[in-house]
C-alpha cells in the first residue's frame, strides 16, 4: 500500500554496513536448489550480476538451501554451472546453511526480546486465527517457557508437526504476511551439506532477511510477488537491531506458450513428459543450452527486458529475435534437405569432378567460401516441387524455373510418378545463368561414386503449451503438448557436415539454426532446430 513501514538504520549500523562494503554495492542472487534453473534465473542473474557488475561491486551467488526435502546437490551443481555458462562471476558461494548456527542464536535473541513464541497449533488452526485475526493461545506464553521448548525442538525431542516459532508480529495486520510467520519448522529430514546435524530449519522469511544483512547486501532484489513481505523483512531486522539492506522488486519473467515454475519443471520432468531437466523444449538454462541457444542472446534478452515492475508474459518472438541477432553473426551456412526428391539434370554432360560450385559460409562479400560438387543427380526438398502450379508460387512445377543457391537455374521438364507419389524430376539446366528465375531453392548434390549419402536426424520443437499462457488454464497439465517435438530420421546433409562435433552450430538455409545435439554418434548426427528463419522461401 505504498505506506511501507521502514524504519531508518542507526548512524551505527550505517557505519558498520559501510566499514564492511567500503561504500560498494552488494548484491545476491539466491536461487534455492530444488530444481534447475530456469529463463527466469537469467534475467534474475542479470538483475543481480548485472547490477552489481555495472557498478563496480560484487554479488555472491547464495544457495537458499532451508527445505532439504526438495533440495540436491545436482540442483546446485546445475545452477553453479548456469551461473558460469552466462558469463557471471560470483564474489562468493554461499549457502544459508552456512548461517544455520548464528540464525538459531538469533531467533533465541528474538525470544528473549518477545519476539517470537512457540506455537502449537496445526496448519489448519493457523489458517483459520489468521483469517479471523485470532491470536495463537500460545502468543502469550512466558518467555522462558519459549525458550525451553525451542531448545528442545533442536535436540530433536519434539516431533514434527508438533511445534513450530513463529515470529510475534502483528495479528490485527491488514497485510497477511505479518500475521506471526513462522520462523522455523521441524523436519527430520536429512540435509545435503548439514547432513543430520539439525532438525529445525528456518523458514525464508526468518533466514532471507538475516542473511541478506549478515553478507552486507546493500540492494536486496526480488521478484513483485515478495513485496507484501517486505513489511516483515524489515520488521524482522529491526526487532533483532540489525541493518536493513534496501528491498527492491522486479518483475517476473513469464515466456508465452511455455512455463518458468521449477515445480511444474518439475513434475514433467519426473513423468517424463519430456526427456529429462534439458529437454531442449523447456526454458531452463540447461534446456536451451541444449536447444543450442547462445549464453550471450540469454544475457541480451535479460537485458532489453529493463529493470521494469511489470509482471508480462513475454513472446517467444523475443527471444527469438535475440537468438538469430547472435547466430546470424556466428553460424555458418550450410544446406540440409529434409525430405529429399531426386532431381535429374538430363542435359548435364562431362565428370562430376570437373563440375564444382563455390558456396559462401556467410552473407557478407567477404565471406569464407566452401566447394559444393555439382552433380547430374541432385535431391532437393520435396516440398518444393508442386504437380498443381499457381501464380504465386514461386518453387518448381513443371515447365518452371527455380536457382539453385550458389549453382545454376534448372527447369523442371517432366516427372514421374510412382504409385501416384513423385519420386523423380526430370530437369535442365542453365550453365551459362541467363535465365533468372525468382525463386531460390537449397539443394545437395548425389554422393561420390563409392560413398554413401550423408543422412542425418534433425529435430524440430513446437510450442511446448497450446495456449499462450497456461498458468491461465484451468488445468496446465491439459494444455500440454505432446506433439511438440517431430524428428525428421533421413535428412541429407552436404558432405562438409561429416566430421561436426557437439555444440556445432550452423545454419541450414531456408531452414533455420540447428545445432549438433549430444545425441549424435559415430553413425548419425543429430541437429535440434534451435530456431527457425524468420521468412524462408526467395533468397
Ligand atoms: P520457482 O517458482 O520457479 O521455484 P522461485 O522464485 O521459487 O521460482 P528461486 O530459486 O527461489 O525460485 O529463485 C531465485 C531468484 O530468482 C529469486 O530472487 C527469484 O525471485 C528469481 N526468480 C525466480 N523465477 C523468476 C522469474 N520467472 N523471473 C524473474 N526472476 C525470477
Ligand atoms: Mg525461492
Ligand atoms: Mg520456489
Amino acid at each position: 500500500d505504498g505506506t511501507v513501514f521502514r524504519p531508518s538504520n542507526s548512524r551505527e549500523k550505517l557505519e558498520k554496513h559501510l566499514s564492511a562494503t567500503g561504500g560498494a554495492v552488494v548484491t545476491r542472487f539466491p536461487p534455492e536448489p530444488n530444481g534447475y534453473s530456469h529463463l527466469g534465473h537469467g534475467k534474475a542473474m542479470g538483475m543481480n550480476f548485472g547490477f552489481a557488475c555495472g557498478a563496480n561491486g560484487k554479488c555472491y551467488l547464495r544457495l537458499d538451501d532451508t527445505n532439504p526435502e526438495g533440495e540436491s546437490d545436482e540442483f546446485t551443481a546445475n545452477i553453479q554451472d548456469m551461473v558460469q555458462w552466462l558469463g557471471w562471476k560470483p564474489f562468493k558461494v554461499t549457502y544459508c546453511s552456512d548461517y544455520f548456527e548464528e540464525l538459531y542464536e538469533k531467533a533465541v535473541e528474538l525470544i528473549k526480546r518477545g519476539y517470537a513464541y512457540v506455537d502449537h497449533q496445526t496448519p489448519a488452526e493457523v489458517k483459520e486465527y489468521r483469517e479471523k485475526l485470532l491470536e495463537s493461545p500460545w502468543r502469550n506464553r512466558p518467555i522462558d517457557e519459549s525458550l525451553e521448548l525451542f531448545e528442545k525442538m533442536r535436540a530433536g525431542a519434539v516431533p514434527e508437526g508438533q511445534a513450530t516459532l513463529r515470529m510475534k508480529q502483528d495479528m490485527k495486520s491488514n497485510n497477511g504476511n505479518m500475521l506471526d510467520l513462522v520462523a522455523y519448522r521441524i523436519k527430520f529430514a536429512s540435509h545435503p551439506r548439514t547432513k543430520d546435524k539439525w532438525c529445525i530449519y528456518p523458514t525464508y522469511d526468518y533466514s532471507h532477511c538475516i542473511v541478506d544483512s549478515l553478507e552486507n547486501i546493500t540492494h536486496s532484489l526480488c521478484t513483485l510477488e515478495f513485496e507484501t513481505r517486505r513489511v516483515s523483512y524489515y520488521w524482522l531486522l529491526d526487532k533483532l537491531d540489525m541493518y536493513l539492506p534496501y528491498v527492491w522488486e522486479y518483475g517476473r519473467l513469464n515466456v508465452s506458450n511455455n512455463l518458468l515454475s521449477k515445480r511444474k519443471l518439475k513434475y514433467l520432468v519426473d513423468k517424463q513428459m519430456v526427456d529429462g531437466w534439458d529437454d531442449p523444449r523447456l526454458l531452463t538454462l540447461a534446456g536451451l543450452r541444449r536447444r543450442g541457444v547462445p549464453p550471450n542472446a540469454i544475457n541480451n534478452f535479460c537485458r532489453a527486458l529493463g529493470r521494469t515492475r511489470s509482471d508480462n508474459l513475454i513472446s517467444t518472438d523475443l527471444v527469438d529475435h535475440f537468438v538469430r541477432e547472435e547466430l546470424n553473426k556466428t553460424a555458418p551456412r550450410t544446406m540440409v534437405v529434409f525430405q529429399p526428391l531426386k532431381v535429374t539434370i538430363i542435359n548435364f554432360e562431362g565428370h562430376e569432378q570437373d563440375q564444382v560450385v563455390e558456396a559462401k559460409r556467410f552473407p557478407d562479400a567477404n565471406s569464407p567460401t566452401y566447394k559444393i560438387p555439382f552433380t547430374k543427380t541432385i535431391y532437393i526438398e520435396r516440398t518444393d516441387f508442386r504437380e498443381h502450379d499457381s501464380k504465386d508460387y514461386y518453387g518448381l512445377s513443371k515447365g518452371k524455373s527455380v536457382l539453385l543457391r550458389y549453382a545454376f537455374p534448372i527447369t523442371c521438364v517432366d516427372y514421374i510418378c510412382v504409385d501416384g507419389e513423385v519420386v523423380e524430376l526430370l530437369a535442365t539446366y542453365d550453365p551459362l545463368k541467363a535465365i533468372k528465375p525468382k525463386g531460390v531453392i537449397h539443394w545437395v548434390p548425389e554422393a561420390a561414386p563409392g560413398t554413401k549419402e550423408l543422412t542425418v536426424e534433425v529435430r524440430l520443437f513446437g510450442k511446448l503449451f497450446k495456449s499462450e499462457d497456461p498458468r491461465l488454464h484451468s488445468n496446465w497439465l491439459e494444455d500440454f503438448n505432446p506433439q511438440s517435438k517431430e524428428v525428421i530420421n533421413d535428412a541429407v546433409a552436404l558432405h562438409c557436415l561429416k566430421d561436426v562435433k557437439c555444440g556445432d552450430c550452423f545454419q541450414f538455409e531456408r531452414k533455420g539454426y540447428f545445432v549438433v545435439d549430444r545425441d549424435s554418434s559415430s553413425r548419425k548426427t543429430v541437429f535440434n532446430r534451435i530456431v527457425a528463419l524468420k521468412s524462408s522461401f526467395r533468397g
